[in-house]
């Protein structure tokens, strides 16, 4: 019976690991025991996924990137290359802290930049935009466009990606035309274009 999956020959997945259809885990990966990743993700070259990971279905994930436990990757999250999790706020080589990981949630749709760290403990919210080398220190709003050191919110991104410009707290993407509306510092979306 063959793989609903494809594993390249040159990665390592754990036993104890569930991998969904139409998966796909390419060049020099590692997926580490009791973790899951689900249907249609692509996986590229040198990826890490440390143990009792949980990956939603139809993730990207780009070349150099390791998700520690603690992170949990909601669907179609896109994490750009080399961008880096941490799971311990306060790391020394010599004290244990196994115990004092902090959670990540990267919510439903959201995108992490090149290069980008995300600092333990935040939220990241759906399809939120996180710029290319951004230092995530605090939660991420859903819809929310975040860039630079410590990363601040510079605008609001649509579920397609484009930014959103709210005028009297409703907004329209002039790219798909999907309709929004903004409460006090929440984004939610209105209307769906048909
Ligand atoms: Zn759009």
């Amino acid at each position: 019976m063959s793989q609903e999956y494809f594993v390249h020959p040159s990665s390592v997945v754990d036993d104890g690991v569930e991998v969904g259809r139409g998966t796909r885990i390419w060049f020099f990966c590692h997926v580490q025991s009791g973790s899951s990743i689900g249907e249609r993700c692509i996986f590229g070259q040198n990826v890490n996924v440390d143990r009792d990971v949980r990956i939603g279905d139809g993730v990207k994930v780009q070349n150099n990137v390791s998700i520690y436990k603690g992170v949990t990757v909601e669907d179609d999250v896109f994490l750009g290359p080399s961008c880096v999790f941490t799971n311990v706020l306060n790391p020394r080589a010599h004290v244990e802290r196994k115990a004092e990981f902090r959670p990540t949630r990267v919510g439903r749709g959201a995108t992490v930049g090149a290069n980008a760290t995300v600092v333990c403990g935040h939220d990241l919210g759906e399809y939120c935009m996180v710029g290319a080398g951004a230092v995530v220190t605090r939660d991420v709003p859903a819809f929310a466009l975040v860039v630079g050191v410590p990363a601040a919110r510079r605008g609001w991104v649509c579920r397609c990606g484009e930014q959103i410009a709210f005028e009297n707290g409703a907004a329209t993407c002039s790219a798909c035309g999907d309709a929004y509306r903004l409460s006090g510092d929440r984004v939610s979306l209105a209307q769906e274009a048909s």
